[in-house]
Parts: C-alpha cells; structure tokens; sequence
C-alpha cells in the first residue's frame, strides 16, 4: 500500500469529480449545519471545469472576511469556512500564497484563519496559513507560471504545480482536522 503522503511528482492525481450544490453544503466539517445551510455558493458551479478544481475556493460576496476551501482528498469531499485577517499586507510587497506558491503583490494575499473541528475549534483554537486573497489557487497554478520555470514544459509545469497545490491543500485540510 502506499502511503498517501509520500506521492510521487510524476504520479497522477485521482481525477475532480463534479459536485452537486447539496454534496457542498454537506462537505463542511468545521462550521455549524445552519451556517453550511445559508453560506453563498459561487454563482458558476454549473458552467465550472471540475477537472481543474484540485481546491474550489471562493469568497462570501455577503459575508466579506468569509470564505470557503472545497476539495476531495483520499475520495472523500471535505469542505472549511475560512476567515480572513482584517489587515491586509501592502501591495508594494511581494507574498506567497502557501497553497499554489504563487508570489503576488502583498494584497492580492491574505491570512486566513480556519476553525479546528471537534473540541479544539469549540475551545476557539485556529490555523491560520497565507493563501491568494480571492482563494482561487486552482486557476493560478494553471494562469500563472513562475519565471524561472517558463522555459519547461507548459503542460508539466501545469501538472506538477496542480499535484503540490493538491497535497499542501491536503496538508492544510489535515491541520484543521487534527484530533
Ligand atoms: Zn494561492
């Protein structure tokens, strides 16, 4: 059996498969069932290429510091509701988003806290990590590719960036999870 962590880059990721509206609002782990209820949906999800989804993400239009992280890890749909900072970095500075490794201007990247499930998120505890302020890494591992890795393969580059941006996504979804 192989271990789920130690994936190799060359190897090929389980393929997204479409969700339904219900199946996302059933997904969330780390906020209340009303909440999961009520949350805005993005508005595409119909016209949305699944194929490249490795994380859905997206903002709350009615809730600003909100937003949500959707993505299938080890065949099991896991949904969290996220909180971003109220301060934003400055845009003459340049971030990393630490989901897609995308380096930006400082505003286009935000902290965003998670609460933790179980008891530790009914204690108040969070993780917080630095992701692309409108938290749509999927399409920037595919739109936008770092200069020093501009002379490979387009379509590896694409691919190996969707498969880490896969895992750290796993990575963080583990964090939240944690007993
Ligand atoms: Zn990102």
């Amino acid at each position: 059996m192989i271990s789920a962590g130690t994936r190799t880059a060359g190897e090929k990721a389980p393929p997204v498969t479409p969700l339904t509206e219900a199946e996302i609002r059933r997904s969330f782990v780390n906020c209340s069932r009303g909440e999961a209820k009520t949350l805005t949906l993005p508005k595409d999800l119909d016209g949305l290429d699944w194929a490249e989804q490795e994380v859905l993400g997206w903002r709350d239009p009615k809730a600003p510091l909100r937003g949500y992280l959707v993505a299938q890890v080890d065949g099991e749909t896991v949904g969290i509701a996220v909180r971003a900072a109220e301060s934003s970095m400055s845009g003459r500075t340049t971030a990393m988003c630490l989901l897609c490794q995308t380096a930006q201007p400082g505003d286009a990247v935000s902290l965003f806290t998670a609460r933790r499930t179980g008891e530790a998120g009914r204690n108040g505890n969070t993780v917080g990590t630095y992701i692309c302020a409108d938290l749509r890494c999927s399409t920037r591992v595919r739109a936008e590719i770092p200069p020093w890795l501009s002379d490979r393969d387009p379509d590896e580059v694409v691919a190996e960036r969707a498969l880490e941006l896969r895992e750290r996504v796993r990575g963080f979804l583990g964090s939240v999870r944690r007993p």
